[in-house]
């Protein structure tokens, strides 16, 4: 989608801080991190948010999972914890119109969230 950051940064034309990189999906460092790790994850395929998720993304939607939880354990965080987040429109505080999992650890977390 032309007018999307994510799609932007997926495509080169804004920089990322690139964390991972395959065929069908990137993972990024988010530009105001609130953990020590806050890395999100994107399908490369334009996706508004888990609302617009189908049943053929199934496989996509698993490897971005997987792939959060990768790189947890690339960053020595997997026992400790942490936390993935979707965040879906308004009320959950949306702000980018890509599908976006965050990947959030390295301190502890509060619950419930705010
Ligand atoms: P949301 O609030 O939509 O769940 O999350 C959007 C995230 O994107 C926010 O955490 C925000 O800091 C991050 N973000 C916004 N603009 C940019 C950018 O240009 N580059 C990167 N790496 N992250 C961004
Ligand atoms: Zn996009």
């Amino acid at each position: 989608m032309s007018d999307c950051l994510f799609c932007k940064i997926i495509k080169g034309e804004i920089k990322g801080s690139i964390v991972y990189e395959d065929d069908r999906v990137l993972a990024f460092n988010d530009i105001n991190p609130q953990a020590p790790t806050h890395v999100l994850v994107v399908p490369k395929r334009h996706i508004t948010s888990l609302n617009d998720v189908a049943p053929e993304d199934d496989e996509l939607i698993g490897e971005l999972t997987r792939r959060a939880a990768a790189i947890a354990r690339e960053r020595g965080i997997s026992s400790g914890g942490y936390r993935t987040v979707f965040n879906t429109n308004r009320d959950a505080g949306q702000t980018v119109f890509h599908i976006h999992l965050h990947l959030l650890g390295g301190r502890a977390m509060h619950w419930p969230p705010g």
